[in-house]
């Protein structure tokens, strides 16, 4: 959607984000769509809102989500060949030093290198 990507390139443009009440003038939009566009964005993952007071009103200010920010699941690093690592999600008593599974797969992650 063009107007979509003309306001996420408004908000990237701003290192230190945008206010709200600021980028739908700038987006040449009305508040409403400019706010539907927003939500849409939020829910993406590509932007965060945080509230904001600008001369007694009160709106949010707009960021561009960097990469840095957004969390990064390689869940690739938990396996070794098919096997993935025991700890995840394991619901045994915890006794590291004389746990068979995590014995076993750490033999593995050895073995592949
Ligand atoms: S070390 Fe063994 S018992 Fe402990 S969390 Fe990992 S798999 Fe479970």
């Amino acid at each position: 959607m063009e107007i979509e990507d003309k306001v996420l390139r408004l908000i990237k443009s701003r290192k230190k984000g945008i206010l709200q009440n600021e980028l739908w003038k700038k987006a040449e939009i009305d508040r409403r769509k400019c706010s539907r566009i927003i939500d849409k964005l939020e829910k993406e993952g590509k932007i965060i809102r945080e509230p904001e007071t600008d001369n007694g009103t009160r709106t949010f200010r707009i960021r561009f989500l960097e990469k840095k920010e957004e969390k990064i699941r390689d869940f690739k690093l938990l396996l070794v060949d098919d096997l993935i690592e025991p700890c995840a999600g394991c619901a045994l008593e915890c006794i590291p030093e004389h746990c068979m599974p995590l014995t076993e797969w750490v033999l593995c992650l050895v073995d592949e290198e």
